[in-house]
């Protein structure tokens, strides 16, 4: 059937194309500056101002009508940034700009039920999120039959960055392709792919779920939803959501990741939906509260009445457009501040 076929394709794509790009990106949100006004009336909050600021040590005055920037990684390693490739090096780099500047991570699900308990105030969240479920996002490796994470890859890599910084929790969201090519299925299923195994694949969701980290949708095979039908966008969605609930029995997905930023023709199926196995005749309906655009720029505030959760834009990690955006968001003093 060329619903394979197509599938194969369009797989084989992700590693080339897995976003599209918005040189626009830095520029959009710089009309956040006009939501601080409304601080005081929507949140008593928000109102509160310190007789100082420093950004650099997280005591800068309250503001819960800022944006809050949401970053988008792909594949991390290799040996030059690339589109969708931010390397170890770079990677290191963010979490220490962001750390400094006086960012701590929460989670998509955290900035949709105002939960930011995990950031001390007078400091910003910052949502890391993670697209693609590539081998170099979540690597193990095998020493004397035991299985530990490798520190070069992306998780590892965050697991010694929070060690040696206090504050820094196992926060962030990692929207999951359960069986697209390439090895980008729960973070690679042959030893082709960075000599990982299939039998490791359901480990590592767990894992994350365990830590603390969100688990989202991204569709089966990183799917362009405009180009199905209403049918087959419901079965990418849906499917995958069976394929993180068979790694994770129960988990409530949240948040679903547009592929390439495209929605489909009938735009609310990207976060609602069903799809009726035909062997079972079963039917698995997906609800999702949160859609992931590809760009945009910082997200507005979830306390930001123009906030739409189906709607959250993001900055890439592309170049230096995190430093950039960040930068911004303070020249603007339009960074949310608990
Ligand atoms: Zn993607």
């Amino acid at each position: 059937m060329s619903f394979r076929l197509i599938a194969g394709l369009a797989a084989a794509l992700i590693t080339a194309a897995c976003s599209r790009h918005d040189a626009a990106s830095a520029t959009t949100f710089s009309a956040g500056g006009s939501t601080a006004a409304a601080a005081s009336r929507v949140d008593s909050a928000g109102g509160a101002v310190a007789a100082t600021r420093d950004t650099a040590h997280g005591t800068l005055p309250s503001n819960h009508l800022g944006r809050i920037p949401v970053l988008e990684y792909h594949v991390i390693g290799g040996t030059a940034n690339a589109l969708y490739t931010r390397t170890a090096a770079s990677f290191k780099a963010d979490l220490e700009d962001v750390y400094a500047h006086g960012y701590r991570p929460i989670t998509v699900a955290q900035l949709l039920d105002k939960d930011f308990s995990d950031v001390p105030a007078g400091m910003s969240p910052v949502v890391f999120v993670f697209d693609d479920a590539s081998p170099e996002q979540f690597r193990y490796v095998q020493q004397n039959g035991a299985l530990t994470i490798d520190p070069t890859s992306g998780v590892g890599i965050w697991e010694d960055f929070m060690k040696s910084h206090p504050g820094w929790k196992n926060r962030g969201t990692f929207c999951l392709l359960s069986g697209a090519a390439a090895g980008h299925n729960f973070f690679g299923d042959s030893p082709k792919f960075e000599g990982q195994q299939n039998a490791w694949r359901f480990q590592k969701v767990k894992w994350l779920a365990a830590q603390g980290f969100e688990l989202c949708d991204h569709t089966v095979w990183h799917a362009r939803l405009d180009k199905f039908s209403d049918a087959i966008v419901q079965e990418q969605i849906a499917r995958n959501q069976m394929a993180i609930d068979s790694a994770v029995p129960g988990y409530k997905i949240r948040t679903m990741a547009l592929p390439y930023g495209i929605w489909p023709k009938n735009r609310p199926l990207a976060w609602q939906g069903s799809w009726t196995d035909p062997k079972t005749g079963q039917v698995h309906a997906y609800h999702f509260d949160a859609v992931l655009e590809v760009a945009g720029g910082p997200t507005l505030s979830p306390f930001d009445p123009k906030f739409n959760p189906h709607s959250i834009t993001r900055v890439q990690a592309v170049g230096n457009d995190i430093h950039t955006a960040l930068d911004r968001l303070d020249k603007t003093k339009t960074r949310f501040v608990k």
